[in-house]
């Protein structure tokens, strides 16, 4: 246990997915003038250097977000995907100072972004976070600190398994309409990780079947990895609730001897995914758009691919 860091993994292909997931699906819910109460259950140290010494042994961003710089355009531009330019503005405005990134947002600070746009400042959406590991909790409540952002933003030490459990049904806004956003992205550094996701799923949507739900997994050669999508398909659809299925493989990298960091199972990974429960009807034709050109600059070798699939309930 804790011997999972996410500085390693920061700003790496797996990242890249979800984020751009993650996005996407907050760019549409917040189209709507109303509060979003937002819950990452796993939430990270919450800022990354890419120049230091985590990013630079573990090589993982320069497969990842650092391989997309490249594809910023000038003003007027628009080759590039909606979303992915979307994507790429975000960590655009963590990194003001000089033209390279040295600095990757993990999801605090890639939902506090997106709740601190303009046209939200009226909107008192709510950013509940849980971190377990003693040194990235601190961090985490340093950097969150930073922000002043008072009780719009909770940092909880506490297994976010279980706090998801208070915080759902979210509170009413005014008007009496509830909504809420859970990213669930574990580490999976123990194999119990995959039950508890299922088990935290299940009771999530029993206590509030209309909130948006991703979960982040990697796509690995064990059967609980292989099993847990398939389960969260049957969950959902049991639940006549609609769910997208997005899967990015970049391929195997060229062996190159360095020495790789995390737990075994996240070791030299190539392909993860993103399960969304009660999807925005947009990201469908948003990732199938964005995912080919995603994987044009990060596809490596054999093995890559991307697919989306998604059923309405
Ligand atoms: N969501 C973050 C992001 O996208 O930037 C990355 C999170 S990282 C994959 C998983 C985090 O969960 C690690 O920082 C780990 O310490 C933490 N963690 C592990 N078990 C936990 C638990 N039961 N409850 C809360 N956090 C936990």
């Amino acid at each position: 246990m804790f011997s999972y860091r996410h500085a390693f993994h920061a700003g790496s292909h797996a990242d890249v997915l979800k984020h751009l997931t993650l996005i996407a699906t907050l760019r549409h819910l917040m189209q709507k003038p109303t509060p979003l109460t937002m819950v990452d259950t796993h939430a990270g140290a919450g800022l990354y250097r890419l120049d230091g010494d985590y990013a630079q042994t573990s090589g993982e961003a320069a497969g990842g977000i650092l391989r997309l710089a490249g594809l910023r355009q000038p003003a007027g531009a628009n080759t590039l995907n909606d979303a992915l330019a979307d994507y790429l503005e975000v960590i655009d405005a963590f990194n003001t100072e000089g033209k390279d990134w040295r600095i990757y947002p993990g999801s605090p600070f890639v939902i506090h972004h997106m709740m601190n746009q303009a046209e939200r400042s009226s909107v008192r959406d709510r950013l509940k976070l849980f971190e377990l590991h003693p040194t990235d909790s601190k961090t985490l409540e340093a950097n969150i600190a930073q922000l002043e952002a008072g009780r719009q933003i909770t940092v909880t030490v506490q297994d976010g398994f279980e706090g998801l459990k208070t915080l759902l049904p979210p509170p009413p806004a005014l008007g009496g309409s509830r909504r809420a956003l859970v990213l669930m992205d574990p580490s999976y550094e123990i194999k119990t990780d995959y039950a508890k996701v299922q088990a935290a799923m299940q009771d999530a949507l029993r206590r509030f079947p209309t909130g948006v739900y991703l979960v982040w997994y990697p796509i690995i050669a064990r059967p609980e990895a292989h099993d847990l999508p398939r389960r969260l398909k049957t969950m959902a659809t049991q639940a006549e609730r609609p769910w997208l299925h997005a899967t990015l493989s970049v391929g195997a990298p060229e062996a190159d001897g360095s020495e790789e960091h995390g737990s075994p199972e996240r070791r030299g990974l190539t392909s993860s995914g993103m399960f969304v429960i009660n999807p925005p009807h947009s990201l469908k034709p948003v990732l199938e758009a964005a995912l080919p050109q995603l994987l044009k600059t990060l596809g490596m070798g054999s093995g890559k691919g991307w697919q989306v699939e998604a059923q309405r309930s």
